[in-house]
Order: structure tokens, then sequence, then C-alpha cells
């Protein structure tokens, strides 16, 4: 998220999850925006933007607009479908107060006069902004590559980002995610043709896992399948919905008969079918997985089928996908991956595509703008290479505020930031307290947990029995023995040391009491450090 304010005026940018991983945050599904800084100044707000249907920049809309009062949103059709596809799943959330908004189109919004750029991304209708304020104009570029051919840009993108440049414009905010790739990325074009060979010249089944994100190419492979009399299978929650969404924007007509069910898939012949899935990132619970290891209930892989892998993999999921191709190569199938063949490319562009957009928008001044923090310095260094001043590259972090001041003329980063602690979606609840909860949920799963019962007697301060003990995840108990009989006669000394002339007998001292000696104790003996639970009981 990301947001312009001037005077009384506040636009916001797009509204989107950051996903975690397991590791980081276990059980934790989502981090969304921290917006204290917008409910703080709630009467300014005057519009939601939104530059494209993906998660990253659509899905926190149902957490968060009450909170910023529900203000109107902006988006192109496609988005505008997505966000109300999405907010049927969250009955208790406010009406939303959509508009459609198309490129070319000018629209004035407090003080700010905007326009919408069309770009090219693995989405349609993908759009930046350029947004129109008394001093010049600040360009949000969104998500994006460039259509391109051999680098030698489209007459479509020289002639939208010119219109851009016509402007004075102070301040560029731009894609980062793929700075670190050089030259051009591969253009959308060039994978659709390579699938459309592989689609026409496979013999046998074909089943393509892709990531139901590439709304482009779900609707251009369900187009070439179609054009080869092929049915198309689709396996996966993700896909369906986008399928869905692709036809009620209109983008996606398929004929009546193309799309057919799962349990009707051995009614043709293998290579008149085409399964999309998802799960190429090797998800434990996706359609490929499941297919993998045999829990579909229709689709039986065997040699005669070819996996196609439309997909790159995911940073942090190398062990998932590499997983996922064990299982799958254990049916003998045969898989086409990107690093064998170009059957995917991405949605954001290289470095040289990055720099030919900051050289034509011309800025006096340049901010990178999503991606990882090292991402956004090598997108600096970029800038530089292309003959920015340093002085007019502001890296930002997470919550920091950048002032145009003087009329646009100086940029300056402020060295107090806006509230951005982590606010985590976990289940139902949404908070930003739960740093307890996620450092015990990584030490249960690295060191387990051990609980420790401890009854005594009132009048005595003495146990009544030896302490019984239970622990999971830890050590395997039964081989512990030794062990076990330690930590039980620590538990019970510490009782009975600490009960001496207590009366009553605090409960609170000895858990605590406990937790310190068990803990030591086991620390010294296996290196782990459980999450020790003391019980005590009074009798
Ligand atoms: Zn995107």
């Amino acid at each position: 998220m990301t947001i312009v304010e001037y005077g009384n005026d506040i636009l916001v940018f797009d509204c989107g999850f950051q996903f975690t991983s397991e590791e980081a945050a276990p059980g934790i599904d989502y981090i969304i925006p921290n917006t204290k800084y917008l409910e703080a100044n709630k009467e300014k707000i005057r519009a939601l933007i939104l530059t494209h249907g993906h998660l990253d920049h659509i899905a926190a809309i149902p957490y968060i607009i009450d909170k910023i009062g529900n203000p109107p949103i902006y988006a192109r059709n496609l988005t505008n479908i997505m966000v109300q596809k999405r907010a049927e799943e969250f009955p208790h959330m406010p009406t939303l107060n959509l508009n459609n908004v198309t490129p070319g189109e000018k629209l004035k919004i407090g003080e700010f006069h905007l326009k919408f750029i069309d770009v090219t991304h693995s989405i349609p209708d993908a759009m930046g902004v350029s947004v129109g304020t008394p001093f010049g104009n600040i360009v949000i570029t969104g998500d994006l590559k460039l259509e391109h051919e051999n680098g030698i840009p489209s007459d479509k993108e020289q002639k939208n980002w010119g219109e851009i440049a016509k402007d004075n414009n102070i301040l560029l905010i731009a894609d980062s995610t793929n700075v670190e790739k050089p030259g051009f990325s591969i253009p959308e074009k060039q994978i659709m043709e390579n699938l459309e060979n592989l689609i026409k010249n496979i013999d046998g089944r074909i089943i393509i896992g892709t990531f139901a994100s590439q709304f482009d190419r779900m609707i251009k492979i369900i187009q070439i399948a179609e054009k080869y009399n092929k049915k198309v299978v689709t396996e996966g929650r993700s896909i369906k919905t986008n399928i869905e969404i692709a036809k009620l924007a209109g983008i996606l007509i398929p004929r009546k008969d193309t799309i057919i069910a799962p349990k009707d898939i051995d009614k043709y012949p293998p290579d008149k079918v085409l399964v999309l899935a998802t799960g190429a990132q090797g998800e434990e619970f996706a359609a490929l997985m499941r297919m993998a290891q045999k829990k579909n209930k229709f689709i039986r892989l065997t040699k005669k089928d070819t996996i196609i892998l439309s997909s790159s993999v995911v940073p942090g999921n190398e062990i998932s996908v590499r997983k996922l191709k064990d299982n799958l190569y254990r049916h003998d199938v045969k898989i086409i991956s990107y690093q064998v063949s170009d059957v995917h490319a991405t949605g954001h562009g290289n470095a040289g595509e990055l720099a030919w957009i900051n050289t034509i928008v011309k800025a006096r001044f340049f901010m990178p703008g999503y991606g990882n923090h090292s991402m956004l310095k090598v997108h600096a260094e970029l800038a530089r290479s292309i003959g920015m001043k340093d002085e007019n590259i502001v890296v930002p972090d997470n919550g920091s505020v950048i002032e145009l001041r003087e009329k646009g003329t100086k940029i300056v980063v402020l060295k107090e930031k806006a509230p951005s602690n982590i606010v985590m979606v976990d289940g139902f609840s949404i908070g930003d307290i739960q740093e307890v909860v996620i450092r015990d949920r990584q030490t249960l799963a690295q060191d387990g947990i051990f609980v420790v019962i401890a009854t005594i007697d009132l009048s005595t301060g003495k146990l009544r029995k030896s302490p019984d003990i239970i622990s999971r995840g830890f050590v395997y108990l039964r081989e512990s023995q030794d062990m076990l009989q330690q930590a039980r006669r620590i538990v019970k000394t510490t009782v009975e040391e600490n009960t001496v002339g207590m009366r009553p007998i605090n409960f609170d001292i000895i858990k605590k009491e406990l937790s310190d000696n068990v803990g030591r104790f086991l620390l010294k003996k296996t290196d782990k450090r459980p999450i020790i639970i003391p019980v005590v009981l009074g009798v």
C-alpha cells in the first residue's frame, strides 16, 4: 500500500496481502497493511485506487476498508470484479463503492488530477497512475513489464508512456520485483507460441500447472485447447474461481462444451484432453500434488501424460517443487518445466525494461517501489547507472514518509515513520500483538512442548505422588527414561525446597521456579528449549 497526501486530500493506492513463509510465521496466513495513520486521518481519504487484481494488491480490502471509512474505490473492470467476488466471501463487510476507470480517462479527486496508464502485466486490466498535483505529477507504475520485440518496446508501450512523458513529472515510483535480472524479460507472446506448439504436438494427455494469477495465460491456454479441439478440465479452486471471473468480465467466452467435469475425463481420448491445474509450486494440498499422490478421484497419472509446469519456482519453494517433481516422476510422466523450455515468463519487467521506463518518464526524483528492500537498493543503483543523481533517489522502508518540498524541487525522507509494525491475519483474528504467539509456534515446531504436573499436599508442601510428565515433539520419552527420572527429581526438589515455610503456598512462584529449573536441565541435556508448561495442583 502506498499513499499520496497533499493538503486535505489522501489517495490510497492498493491494499494487498504480503504472503508469509511457514518458517517465519508458522500458522499465520497473511500480513496486511498497517492502517493506523490512515485511521487517524480518515476524513482526508478521498479514494482507494487499485492498480490491478492480484492478491498482493487487493486482498486486504475486506480487513481494512471499514477502518479507513469505506472510501470510493477506483479500478479497471476486471479488478473491480475480482474485488466484488472476494467481498462475497466476507458477508459482514460494508457495501463497496466500486467505480470503473479506463486508461486515457482523466479524473479529478480532491486536489489531484489523475490519469490512468494501460500497463502490461500477467493479469488483464493492469494500470499505472499519474497523480497530478499542483507542483507536478507523481507516476506510480503498479506491477508491470513491457511488451517488446528484442528489447524494442511495442508501439502501444511507446505511445502510452510517451503520453505520460509530456507531463512535468516530479516523482516516479516503479516496480522493482525483477530488477536483479538483466535485459528484457521474455515476452508473454513467445511463451504462448511455445505452449501452443507443445499443445499441438504432444501425443497423449497434457496437464498444465500454472498460477491462477496468470490470468492471460490461463485464458489463452483454453483458447488454444479449443483451436485444437481439446476439452479442458480445471483442477483447483483458484483456477475455477478465476475462470468464472474471466467469464464475468467478458474476457473469456469458451464454447459451451469446452470445459468438462473431471468425472467425464475418460470419455475422451487422452490426446483430446488438457488439464489446467493449480499447485506448480508444490503446495501440499493443491491439485498437482494430489494427482501425484493418487488422491485425485478421476485423474490417474500414467507414462503417457505430459506435465507442463508453466511457472517459475518462487524463492523459498525449491524444496516443495522438488518433492512435487519426484512424486510426479514416480508415475513415469514426462515433465516440461521452465528450466528446459520457455513455458513461463514473469509479469514483472527486468532491469532493461525498468531503465527504459525511467528514462522515458524523466521524473526529477525516483523512488523504487514494490519489492524487498534489497531489490529497492538494486533498483536505485540502476537509476544511478542511467544518470540519475544520488540526491534525487530515495529508497523507502515500510512506513517511510517521503516529503516533496519547495514546490516539488526538494525531496526528503522524514526521520519519523508512519506506524508500520506488522499486522497479521491468523485464521479469523487480526492484530499486531501476536509476536508472542508466533514465537511460541516457532518453539513448538522446533523444540516441542514439555508438560510437568505436580500434585502438592497443601498442608505439608510435599508432593503427593511422583510428578507426571507429558511431552510432544521434544524427545522420544520411552528412550529417555533416565532423563525423565532426573526431571522428576528436579520437579520434586524444586517444589519441596520452595514450599518450606510458605503458607499459603504461592502457585505462581512454584510454577515459575519449575519452568526455570526444568528448562535449564533440559537445555543442558538436549540442547533444546521446549515450551515448558508447569501444572501445579493442590490437594
Ligand atoms: Zn501483480
